[in-house]
This record gives C-alpha cells, sequence and structure tokens, in this order.
C-alpha cells in the first residue's frame, strides 16, 4: 500500500482516503464521492476495510460485526473506487496475539465524555488505527462522517497534534427517508426495533424546534429529550449532551448552534446521533 501511494505521489496525483469498518452503505458512499471531488478525475481514492479489534471491548460485537465484502467491492466499483486496502490483523497488529504490540497512540482530553465514557477503550484504538492507515495510504485528504462527530473531532485533533500533513473532511450524515442515520448497525434491529429508531432522529428534531427562538437549561431540554425517547418502548438512553462542536465543551445553556448527541439502545443494538442544533 506504501509503495502504490508513494508512486501515485511521484505521479503528481492526489489520494483520497475513506477509512470504513466495511458493510457498506450510501453514507459511506457519500464520502467516497466527497473524497473523488476534492482529488479530481485523476486523483486516486482509497476505501479502507477493517473492523479494527482494537476498538472493540470484549463485551462488544467484534465477532458479529456485519460483513459483507462482495457487496462492499461492486459499491466501491459503481462509485469509482480505485482500490480497497484490506489489510489482515497481522498487518496491523504484528504481534499482538503474542502480547508483543505495544504501540498505541491516544488523545486525552477530547476523548473523557460521550463515547469515550461509554466505551473506554474505544478511542484509543481508534486513533491508533487510523494514525496506522494515513501511514500506509499517505493521503491528501481523508474524509469522515458527521455520523460520528466526537470521532471526527478527536481525529482531527490528532493531525494537528501529530503534524500529519492530512486535511480532514467532515461531510455530512447520510439518513434513510424517515431520518435515521445509515449505520451498519442498523443491520441488528428487528422490523418493531428499526421502526422505533426514529427515535434520535425525532429527539434530535424537538430540542432543534426547542432552542429555535429560546436558550433553555440543559437540565430542562435534557429531561424533554428522555421523555420523548421513553415513549418507543424498545429504546433506552445511554447518554445524551448539549456540547460545543468544535471543543466538545459541555454546554451551559442549550442555543441554536449549540451541539447534541446522543446515544440509544434499541433493544441490544447501541446507536449514535448528532446535530447542531
Ligand atoms: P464505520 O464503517 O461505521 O466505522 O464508518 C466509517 C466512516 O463512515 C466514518 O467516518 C463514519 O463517520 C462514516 N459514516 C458512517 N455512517 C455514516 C452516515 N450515515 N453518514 C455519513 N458518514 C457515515
Amino acid at each position: 500500500m506504501q509503495r502504490a501511494a508513494q508512486s501515485w505521489h511521484r505521479e503528481g496525483r492526489r489520494i483520497g482516503f475513506v477509512p470504513t469498518m466495511g458493510f457498506l452503505h450510501d453514507g459511506h458512499m457519500s464520502l467516497v464521492r466527497d473524497a473523488r471531488r476534492r482529488v479530481g478525475p485523476d486523483g486516486i481514492v482509497i476505501v479502507s476495510i477493517y473492523v479494527n479489534p482494537t476498538q472493540f471491548a470484549p463485551t462488544e460485537d467484534l465477532s458479529r460485526y456485519p460483513r459483507d465484502l462482495k457487496r462492499d467491492y461492486a459499491l466501491c466499483r459503481a462509485d469509482g473506487v480505485d482500490g480497497i486496502f484490506l489489510p489482515s490483523d497481522a498487518v496491523m497488529y504484528p504481534g499482538r496475539d503474542a502480547g508483543a504490540y505495544s504501540t498505541y497512540v491516544a488523545e486525552e482530553s477530547l476523548t473523557r465524555r460521550m463515547e469515550g465514557a461509554s466505551r473506554p477503550t474505544h478511542f484509543r484504538g481508534v486513533t491508533t488505527i487510523v494514525a496506522k492507515l494515513f501511514h500506509c495510504v499517505l493521503p491528501d485528504v481523508a474524509v469522515f462522517g458527521a455520523k460520528d462527530w466526537q470521532q471526527a473531532v478527536v481525529i482531527r485533533r490528532m493531525t494537528v497534534d501529530l503534524n500529519f500533513p492530512i486535511q480532514i473532511v467532515v461531510a455530512p450524515t447520510g439518513r434513510a427517508s424517515d431520518g435515521l442515520a445509515l449505520s451498519s448497525r442498523n443491520a441488528y434491529l428487528s422490523p418493531t426495533e428499526r421502526e422505533q429508531a426514529t427515535v434520535l432522529w425525532r429527539a434530535l428534531n424537538a430540542a432543534r424546534v426547542a432552542v429555535a427562538k429560546k436558550t433553555v437549561s440543559v437540565a430542562e431540554l435534557e429531561k424533554a429529550v428522555r421523555r420523548l425517547i421513553a415513549t418507543a418502548p424498545a429504546a433506552r438512553v445511554d447518554y445524551v449532551e448539549f456540547f460545543d462542536g468544535e471543543t466538545l465543551e459541555p454546554a451551559v445553556q442549550v442555543k441554536r448552534g449549540t451541539h447534541m448527541a446522543l446515544a440509544v439502545f434499541l433493544g441490544k443494538t447501541r446507536l449514535i446521533d448528532n446535530a447542531r442544533l
């Protein structure tokens, strides 16, 4: 991968990169199309597919994470992807099984709340793997989804802190027609859970309406959001947070432009979503 990337650079071609865990959907493909627009027709667009073991906790869904490489290839081909980088565990984590893998990249301030609090080892796995993928693919621009807002902010910070010469782009969240954010994990939902999963989007919209004309206290809005989510019997709130979209600092009051993120279990499946209100 590195040799190919170096030779593309020598030819003066820009490399656009979309890291994924596969089981691709149109949310992923909109990142691919964004990468293409940025590198131009002569540029190279690379998608990586790697279900990264270090970003899953032992109790999480690593072994049952959905996979369909054939379909992923077809989608990539249809959108003009130039290459799929499909590293093996042996390439990504040499010696890990023997306990010899010992270097990690960890962001230590933006990862304290939300996904970082609910999934304590998650972000260390993400930043480590993304740093490794950046070193393999050597992209000029990498595109991440707004769907994982905290992740995008953390990655952007990592590239600044560690001087990666890479432009980080955050592209809008792709949604189903009823508002549910597209996610590989939606495949786990039963028909009833899928129906009720729109409660995340409805909660974001209700909050947006609530702050459209006035400032509200965090406690008051969080209560209203939790009450709305409780109307979906299959739903259980993990967190609801209001914060500054750039710094991720918790909001004191919620107003137009404040960012909201939430994680909700639908049955056993944990879904996340967020929006600028
Ligand atoms: P994943 O395969 O879920 O790890 O996601 C790979 C990349 O796709 C990440 O940058 C995600 O934020 C992004 N992504 C996932 N779902 C969506 C979506 N519905 N819309 C836009 N980007 C997404």
